[in-house]
């Protein structure tokens, strides 16, 4: 399986339109703007049916013929796995609302669904002859990044805002990446990336400048249409920084109902945000297709601290074309819903998925979410990365043990 059969045919610009060639090394388009790689669907349609997934293994790269790589010797595999989709009746029982649906996106390599698109941010890499790769991280895409380039064999700088979770920042460092803490956000840290080209040569792997880590995001929409018999959930609630997933997913459906594996119905994009940045609830909010970077981002859910996003108007008209909405959590509820899930479930989300669970519940009491519709959350690190409030209790060995005390507690 050396030549893999791909259907790319060019790379377009998401604002303009302006096409550019496959097969050679791009960052943003002309414009400024992310680029998106298209394929002859037609033939992709001739070529596979569903049937011949079924005999594929369980992991992501079985949707191959949906994406760029050309050659399996460039695909590192690091364990992508297929994520469960786990039910969460408690929740759903207790709130009294229609099926809600979790994609525990923790399970892949490196803890977190940033390997969907580093694994083929990285596998394109290789094959287009990179050897130097640098990227800004609130965490998650810095683990990704250094993981699969330091299997590819490619020299990586990670530059993180000095709030990441330590976790994040120890394991970077750890699978060989150079990391680097700076005082600020991670848009000052991309600039570092965008001005440090020309005198460190590296190849700038930022959230949607590249082409390829959509790609790699958008085997989350294929695989839950797969995981659901070729049929979309209600709504899908996304925390969203850059939004990659949740533009990648959207492509996922047009894709799939191009090649005629899916139906005209769309999910509800629903764009998760922290009260304490929300420049794409705001942008929703008052209209606009651009958002205006967010003053004083904070929130506990580092992943969706992102006051700048490049591909703003991708998630907005995704959000808008799907009738979804784009709505901010306090980090409050975040916290209430972490602790929920936790607790009755049995389900450790990170706390951006927690997010996803908070906005469920603030606006099943809305309205803007109906009793009767199927929902899915996402969660997109497995929540052993982030630190959790200390609540156990002490014994001194050296005094008789009090099972009263122990009972009681
Ligand atoms: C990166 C990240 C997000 C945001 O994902 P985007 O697709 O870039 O919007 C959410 N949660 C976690 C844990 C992340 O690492």
């Amino acid at each position: 399986m050396e030549e893999i059969q791909t259907f790319v045919t060019h790379l377009e610009c998401s604002y303009t339109g302006k096409i550019y060639p496959a097969d050679q090394l791009h960052g943003l388009s002309e414009a400024g703007k992310p680029l998106l790689v298209k394929y002859d669907l037609d033939a992709l349609a001739k070529a596979i049916d569903k049937e011949d997934l079924e005999g594929r293994l369980p992991e992501f790269w079985r949707y191959r013929e949906f994406l760029p790589v050309r050659k399996a010797s460039n695909i590192i595999r690091l364990g992508e796995l297929m994520t469960p989709i786990l039910p969460a009746e408690k929740l759903q029982n207790e709130y009294g609302c229609g099926e809600i649906l979790i994609k525990d996106e923790g399970r892949l390599p490196t803890g977190s669904f940033k390997a969907r698109g580093l694994a083929l941010a990285v596998a394109m890499a290789k094959e287009l002859g990179v050897k130097r790769m640098a990227m800004p991280t609130n965490g998650n895409a810095g683990a990704a990044l250094a993981a699969y380039c330091s299997a590819a064999d490619i020299e990586t700088y990670v530059f993180c805002p000095e709030d990441t979770p330590k976790v994040n920042i120890e394991e970077i460092a750890f699978q060989g990446g150079k990391t680097f803490l700076a005082n600020g956000y991670i848009n000052d840290c991309g600039r570092i990336v965008g001005e440090g080209k020309e005198v460190m040569n590296w190849f700038d792997a930022s959230t949607l400048k590249e082409p390829y880590r959509i790609e790699g995001k958008k085997t989350m929409g294929l695989e839950l249409a797969e995981q659901l018999d070729w049929d979309v959930p209600d709504v899908i609630l996304y925390p969203t920084g850059g939004g990659t997933g949740l533009i990648g997913m959207w492509k996922a459906f047009n894709e799939l109902e191009a090649i005629g594996w899916i139906g005209p119905k769309r999910p509800r994009m629903v764009a998760v945000q922290a009260e304490g940045c929300a420049p794409i609830v705001k942008a929703f909010d008052e209209g606009t297709r651009h958002a205006e970077p967010w003053v004083d981002a904070h929130t506990i859910a580092s992943g969706i601290r992102v006051p700048v996003a490049v591909g703003d108007f991708l998630i907005l008209d995704a959000v808008r074309e799907s009738n979804g909405f784009a709505v901010a959590v306090s980090d409050e509820s975040i916290f209430e819903a972490h602790q929920e899930c936790a607790r009755k479930e049995g389900i450790l989300l990170c706390p951006e998925g927690a997010a996803t669970l908070a906005a469920l519940k603030q606006e099943l009491a809305s309205g803007r979410i109906k009793a009767d519709e199927q929902v899915m959350l996402f969660n997109c690190a497995t929540g052993l990365k982030y630190p959790m409030p200390s609540t156990h209790h002490k014994i001194d060995l050296g005094k008789p043990i009090d099972y009263d005390f122990i009972r009681d507690c």
